[in-house]
Parts: structure tokens; C-alpha cells; sequence
């Protein structure tokens, strides 16, 4: 055994490189690739800007991976985090033990959330918040003496986590050939109110009702005493910016309580703000039985996620439940829930929900409409500060680009060599800035996503 003795100080770009390739694997990458190519290391952050070690700044269009809501570099977060630390670095809440931080923020969510909305389970992503979700709808049912009620609807596209669990939930479908025989069992997915591709030539109102049909279809098919749950983004980030029409939500909310059937809303990405309101329910008219948070939570300064049960599924866990046989190590971390306690404070003293909602929120929607008519895009779409750009062969049929084309991995690279972060989900460029963010600074990321698509057109012979 040997230990290094390797610093912050004392290499340069390539060599931070080199070792990262030595010994780093990261996610959702292909290793091959990123060793063969160029990569960056990030060094420092401030407000909606990453500095890396060759000293480039680059504009992070992405609030990192949508988490970042507050911005980079609040010392207050650090300050939370250092006194927690310092007083109470750790706490198990596993037996008969609880500590301050983590029943502060329990009652700061109730309080925040949908009326009903009481009772909080910690872990520390967004994938285990989706495993807690999908065990405890499972449970409930089990200890309401329906076990027969089984099985899980999701959407195509979704985007729910890693784990087995969450993967299976997943409906992009290259991430169950990951490994670990996933989907599991009993999870079917539908189709989702993706007007570009689902709903052409129809009016925004009537295909959100359509759209919301398919899940009825569905329970009806599989019968409505073996569906468990329905568990949705309330907007779909990773599947491509998909902002379902104002009538999907409330009509799937109908169906699912004319069912009976549990309505899970993941809000691991809308949570705190992303669609200008506080919680994706709350722009969408919705009161969900579990709601899932994460990222925007603590702004990504450390790892928390929340599943937020109503007193329904709560009073009958709690009564009739016994142990509930699941949890993990760090559920309910003190140093995260002083920091997400911290975040929610300034996000709110500082009226940063209400200010994206308000003044950036119609900016950012006029900015990424203007794209309608760029020679590349088929269609443009948002909801909120979340935005998506799809890349299309052939804008008269909709066509895309064969997916070995990585068209949309072209332009997010001609993005990043021009400062800006900007991530391609197949060919949707996606945009989700910080909170934070200025027009001004808007008007930045929108010149180098216009620049890197323009390039990627010219790559591409559309262009001149
Ligand atoms: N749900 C949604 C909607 C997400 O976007 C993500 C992550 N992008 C997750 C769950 C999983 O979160 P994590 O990566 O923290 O496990």
C-alpha cells in the first residue's frame, strides 16, 4: 500500500488529465472517447459562471445538471454546511434518533408544499428518491390488502435515475442496456405529450387531453386493480425539454383519481423554480400523492432528495406499516439539510423564484422561440427557464438526423468551444440556466447556442 501525495497546486492541464484517465470513470460516458478527445477541468464556479484550469469562463446554460438554481459560489451555503459540520457532522436517523436541521427542513417542505403534503423521507439522489417512491407505493397497497395492485406506469423519454429501480422507470430505452437486467418487472410505460412528435397538427389544448388519454387507455388495458402508481415529470428535462400542453396535468390528475390510482410527480428537475413557480405542481394545478425533490433543493452545494408522501400514504405506513425496512446511511444528513434549509432561505429572502418567473421567465421564452426559424431547428419549446431546440434533417417531415450522426453532441461541443454550456439530449439542445441568470447574460448563451448551431449548419452543408 502507498498513498500519493498529489496536490491542487502543482499540475497542469494535461497532467490533471492524464490522471483522470488513470483512474476515473465517470458517468454516463464513453471512457474511449473522452480519453481520445479533449475534456476540461472545471476549477472554480461564481454565479452563473465555471472557470476551468486553463483559465477559459464558460457560461453554464445547464445549472451544472439542472441543480444549480442559486448560482455558483454562495458563501452562505458554505458557511451552513462549515457550522453544521462543526456542531453535528453526523446523525443516523435510523434508531430513535432525530437532530434539528433535518426536522426544520421537514416542516419547511410541508409547509411550502401542496396542502396534504405532510411527511418527508430523506436520501441523497434523485434516483434513491424514486426507489423510496416506487417501494412505498408498493407497500401501501400491500398493507391496504391489495397487493394486486402492481404494476407502475411511466412515460416514454422519462428520465427518473440509474439505480435498477429507476432505470426501469426510465423510458429512455439505451439505458436499460446498461447493465443489471433492468426494466424490472411490472413497470409499462406510455406515451408522452411530446407535441412535436405525438401530437402534430393539433390545438395545445386538445392534445393535452389526448395525451393524458393514453394513461387512462392504459389503466383500463392493464385494470385499474393491478395499476399501483403513475409516475411523471411534471416537464421532462432529459427526455428533451417535453412541456406537456396546460391541459395534461389536471386531466391526468382526473383519471388517476377516478382510478385510484397514486400519482407520483418527479420534481427532482422542476422543484425550486425551474418552471418559474416554485413547484412544477403548482404551475401545472396539480396535488400529487408523493412528490419527489432533489437537485434545486440544496442548488446542487451537496447531495439531498426528498419523498414527500400525503397524510393518505403516510397515516396508513405509520399505523399499519410496522418497521418500514428501508432507508440509507446518509437519509436526512445534517450537513445537507442545513444547506438545503440555507438555499431555501436565500431563494426566498431574495425573491429568486419570483424574479425567474416574472422578468426572465417571458425573456428566456421570446429568446428561444426566435430560433423557430433557424435552417436546423424543427421545433423550439420551453416551460419556464427550461428550454429545447430540436434538430431536424428535414423540417417539412420532421426527420431526424441518424442517431450515429451525433449532431446534437456536434453543436453542444461547438457551444462549449464558444463558452457556453449547452447540452445536447439527442438532438434537443436543452437549456436550463440558473435562476440567477441576467438578461443580459441570456442574451449571451442565446448568441452562442445561435453561433453553435449556425456552425453545426455549415458542418452540415445547410448553411453557408
Ligand atoms: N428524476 C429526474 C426528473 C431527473 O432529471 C434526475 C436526474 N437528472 C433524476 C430523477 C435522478 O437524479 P440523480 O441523478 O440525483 O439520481
Amino acid at each position: 500500500m502507498s498513498f500519493t501525495s498529489t496536490t491542487f497546486a502543482d499540475k497542469d492541464t494535461a497532467a490533471w488529465l492524464a490522471l483522470d484517465s488513470a483512474h476515473y470513470l465517470h458517468p454516463f460516458t464513453d471512457h474511449a472517447a473522452m480519453r481520445a478527445g479533449k475534456a476540461r477541468v472545471a476549477v472554480r464556479g461564481e454565479g452563473v459562471y465555471v472557470w476551468d484550469s486553463d483559465g477559459h469562463r464558460v457560461i453554464d446554460g445547464l445549472s451544472g445538471l439542472g441543480c444549480v438554481n442559486i448560482g455558483y459560489g454562495r458563501s452562505e451555503l458554505a458557511q451552513a454546511a462549515a457550522a453544521q459540520m462543526q456542531e453535528l457532522s453526523y446523525c443516523q436517523s435510523f434508531f430513535s434518533t432525530t437532530h434539528r436541521s433535518v426536522i426544520l427542513l421537514a416542516e419547511q417542505l410541508a409547509a411550502m408544499l401542496p396542502e396534504g403534503l405532510n411527511q418527508v423521507f430523506f436520501q441523497s439522489s434523485g434516483s434513491e428518491a424514486n426507489e423510496t417512491a416506487l417501494r412505498l407505493v408498493r407497500k401501501y397497497w400491500d398493507l391496504l390488502g391489495k397487493p394486486e395492485r402492481r404494476i407502475v406506469i411511466a412515460r416514454e423519454r422519462a428520465y427518473h435515475g440509474s439505480t435498477a429501480m429507476a432505470a426501469s422507470l426510465s423510458g429512455l430505452t439505451f439505458m436499460h442496456h446498461a447493465g443489471g437486467d433492468v426494466p424490472l418487472p411490472n413497470i409499462v410505460h406510455i406515451k408522452t405529450p411530446y407535441r412535436y412528435r405525438n401530437g402534430a397538427g393539433m390545438a395545445d389544448g386538445d392534445f393535452g387531453i389526448v395525451a393524458a388519454r393514453w394513461l387512462e387507455d392504459k389503466i383500463l388495458e392493464l385494470g385499474p386493480g393491478n395499476v399501483a402508481a403513475f409516475f411523471a415529470e411534471p416537464a421532462q428535462s432529459a427526455g428533451g425539454a417535453i412541456c406537456p400542453p396546460m391541459s395534461y396535468w389536471p386531466e391526468v390528475q382526473r383519471i388517476c383519481r377516478k382510478y385510484d390510482v397514486l400519482l407520483v410527480a418527479d420534481e427532482v428537475v422542476c422543484g425550486f423554480g425551474r418552471t418559474g413557480a416554485w413547484f412544477g405542481a403548482d404551475y401545472y394545478g396539480i396535488v400529487p400523492d408523493v412528490m419527489l425533490l432533489g437537485k434545486g433543493m440544496t442548488s446542487g452545494y451537496l447531495p439531498l432528495s426528498a419523498c414527500v408522501m400525503s397524510d393518505r400514504l403516510a397515516d396508513v405506513l405509520v399505523a399499519r406499516g410496522g418497521e418500514w425496512a428501508h432507508g440509507f446511511t446518509y437519509s436526512g444528513h445534517p450537513a445537507c439539510c442545513a444547506v438545503a434549509l440555507e438555499n431555501i432561505r436565500i431563494l426566498r429572502e431574495e425573491k429568486i423564484v419570483e424574479y425567474a418567473g416574472r422578468a426572465l421567465v417571458p425573456y428566456f421564452r421570446t429568446k428561444i422561440e426566435s430560433f423557430a426559424d433557424h435552417p436546423l431547428v424543427g421545433d423550439a419549446r420551453c416551460v419556464g427557464l427550461m428550454g429545447g431546440l430540436e434538430i431536424v434533417k428535414d423540417k417539412a417531415t420532421r426527420e431526424a438526423y441518424p442517431r450515429e450522426a451525433n449532431i446534437g453532441q456536434r453543436c453542444s461541443t461547438e457551444a462549449l468551444n464558444r463558452g457556453l454550456a449547452f447540452r445536447a439530449n439527442g438532438d434537443t439542445m436543452t437549456l436550463m440556466p440558473p435562476l440567477v441568470i441576467t438578461e443580459a447574460e441570456l442574451d449571451t448563451v442565446f448568441e452562442i447556442a445561435r453561433a453553435a448551431l449556425d456552425a453545426t449548419a455549415r458542418h452540415l452543408g445547410v448553411m453557408e
